[in-house]
C-alpha cells in the first residue's frame, strides 16, 4: 500500500477527528461506545458507554423539549435499579440537559451539589 507524501499519520489524524465526536462525558471514552437507534422513526442513536455505563442521547444540538432553547447545561441523572430486596441503587448514569427556564429548581440544586440529579421515576413494581 502507498501512501502520499503525508505518511500515514495523516489518514489517521483524519480518522481520529470522525472518532472525536463521539466520546463519553463522563470517564472520556471514545472507544468502547454502543449506539443504538431509538425514537419513532429511528431518528434518535441513543449512546451507552460500556466502560462506566452512561447513558445519552446522540444529539447534535441539545435543546429544552419544552420551550426549544440550545441555552441548556448538561447534567448527570441517576438510572436507578432494584438490587437485591428493597434497595435502590444508582445502577448507571444518564447525560441529560437541564433548562434554566423550564427546571431552574433542578438546575439550581445541580449546579449547587454537582451530584448526581435523582431520576423523574423510580422503578416501581410491575405485575406482567
Ligand atoms: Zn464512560
Ligand atoms: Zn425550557
Amino acid at each position: 500500500m502507498r501512501y502520499g507524501r503525508h505518511g500515514p499519520q495523516a489518514y489517521d489524524a483524519k480518522y481520529a477527528r470522525y472518532v472525536a465526536e463521539i466520546k463519553c462525558a463522563k470517564c472520556g471514552e471514545e472507544e468502547a461506545l454502543i449506539g443504538e437507534r431509538t425514537g419513532p422513526n429511528n431518528e434518535n442513536i441513543t449512546v451507552t458507554c460500556e466502560k462506566c455505563g452512561l447513558v445519552w442521547d446522540r444529539d447534535f444540538t441539545p435543546r429544552c423539549a419544552t420551550c426549544g432553547t440550545t441555552n441548556v447545561y448538561p447534567a448527570f441523572q441517576a438510572i436507578l435499579d432494584k438490587s437485591r430486596g428493597t434497595q435502590l441503587s444508582i445502577q448507571s448514569m444518564r447525560l441529560v440537559h437541564l433548562c434554566p427556564v423550564c427546571e431552574p429548581e433542578k438546575h439550581a440544586v445541580y449546579s449547587q451539589t454537582n451530584s448526581p440529579i435523582p431520576p423523574d421515576t423510580l422503578p416501581v413494581e410491575t405485575n406482567e
